[in-house]
């Protein structure tokens, strides 16, 4: 890793602990590696960017539904899906240090860390396994969803009878996703337990290419409109070597990453693959009948798959600013954990009451932030290390004229608003942009 690539992620690891975005997991206990927690801040910042997902995907999509299937399903499903077969890495050893690398991402002979020689590749399957039930055989193995889409797929009927959808339709869901990966890293960008956003679109197989060339300008936008900048984000197509098992097209949407180009959401074409696979495992025939064209076929399937954790962190790191004089994160509003702080001037003369009779009509319709402690420049400085677009202060005109000081994180601009306009002026600069 470069040394300024490594100074801006260690600068962000190190925010994201002091403002309560991101813990270690398991810290008091030395931490488990590759897993990591959300705080007060970083938890409310996923649940915004999920509901952002869910409300562009779902509520503004006539033709989409949504589910919440369940993480353990019927070990069949991954025999159907090529998970059992297909879903490894190729892993290889050093034989002096023992280290594991991937075998696709080391580029010498030997090993990085001691130069010690390697074993020959072999696959590892990527999947947790347990047991369900009190006996540990194979008869009772049972696997941790590695991806969210198998559940959409084996719940295609009962979507498509239950809500009456035509085909093209979509199904999305978020949920926790599991893989064993090999190598981990880069904070939270790769981890063995995250979120996935994923929606999977059926479609007739003729003009389904177009239908994916859509999906790929939605979806591009759809960063673009969660503040993301357009310049550091780029489309992959994926060769021959690359494309999985099942796909017939696939596409990266990729972000400029400090420690280089990386995948933020795949964009896959899947043929008929997923339907015809789970109608020969399970026997049950998921087929489509089109009663107005006359035809029966397998649905082809457009599937949109994001992190949520990744798209976290791209957030994060596209926000974080070093100004001369502060450190600030550029969150859009639409994200941002805290909407807006609340701030006496002084914590005496009746602005502390006037301050806090604003806080709590908001706080039932806003994450916003009440803060009486150190002065105000400390405390605007907290609030833009922390991403919070909007200040709030009341000081003493105040108290002479029901006005306040609007400050803005970005430009640092005040102005004075009445304070009976704050709820509508708070709103539409969330909800406008
Ligand atoms: P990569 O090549 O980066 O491992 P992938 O091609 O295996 O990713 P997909 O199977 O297409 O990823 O998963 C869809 C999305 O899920 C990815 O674009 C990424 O945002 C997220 N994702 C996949 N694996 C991980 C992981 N280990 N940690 C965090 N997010 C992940």
């Amino acid at each position: 890793m470069k040394k300024n690539t490594s100074d801006k992620m260690s600068k962000l690891v190190s925010l994201c602990k002091r403002r309560g975005y991101v813990f270690q997991s398991s810290e008091i206990y030395g931490g488990l590696n590759s897993c990591w927690d959300y705080g007060p801040l970083g938890s409310e910042l996923k649940r915004n960017i999920k509901d952002f997902w869910w409300k562009s995907m779902v509520y503004e999509r006539d033709d989409i539904e949504g589910i919440d299937s369940s993480i353990l399903m019927h070990p069949r499903i991954w025999e159907a899906s090529g998970h059992v077969e297909h879903f490894t890495d190729p892993l290889v050893d050093c034989k002096k240090c023992k280290m594991r690398f991937r075998a696709d991402e080391v580029n010498s002979e030997k090993c990085p860390s001691c130069g010690g020689e390697f074993t020959r590749p072999r696959s590892f399957n990527l999947m947790f396994k347990t047991f369900m039930g009190p006996v540990e055989d194979s008869a009772n193995v049972i696997y941790m969803r590695p991806e969210t889409a198998q559940g959409i797929y084996v719940n295609f009927l009962n979507v498509l009878n239950s809500s009456r959808k035509k085909i093209p339709f979509g199904i999305a869901q978020i949920g926790k996703a599991f893989r064993n990966e090999i190598t981990p890293g880069n904070f939270i960008f790769r981890t063995r337990e995250f979120e996935q956003m994923e929606m999977q679109y059926f479609v007739e197989p003729g003009g389904s290419m177009q239908i994916m060339e859509q999906w790929k300008e939605i979806r591009y936008q759809w960063y673009v409109r969660l503040g993301i900048k357009p310049e550091k984000l780029r489309f992959h197509e994926h060769d021959e070597k690359e494309l999985a098992h099942y796909a017939k097209k696939a596409f990266d949407i990729q972000y400029e990453f400090p420690f280089g180009w990386s995948e933020l959401e795949g964009i896959h074409h899947r043929a008929d693959y997923d339907l015809k696979r789970h109608t020969e495992f399970s026997g049950k025939d998921l087929t489509y009948y089109d009663d107005e064209k006359k035809i029966r076929y397998t649905p082809n399937i457009i599937e949109t798959s994001a992190g949520c954790d990744r798209t976290l962190l791209t957030c994060l790191i596209d926000a974080f600013h070093e100004e001369e004089e502060r450190i600030v994160l550029k969150l859009s509003p639409r994200i941002a954990p805290i909407k807006a702080a609340i701030l006496p001037l002084v914590n005496r003369d009746g602005m502390d009451e006037f301050a806090g009779k604003i806080y709590d009509r908001l706080k039932s319709r806003f994450k916003v932030f009440y803060d009486d402690g150190g002065s105000i420049g400390r405390r605007y400085r907290r609030m833009d290390e922390a991403g919070t677009p909007f200040c709030f202060t009341v000081d003493s005109q105040t108290l002479k004229d029901n006005t306040v000081t609007l400050r803005e994180r970005d430009s640092m601009q005040q102005t004075r608003i009445p304070e009976s306009d704050i709820e509508v002026e708070l709103r539409k600069r969330i909800e406008n942009i």
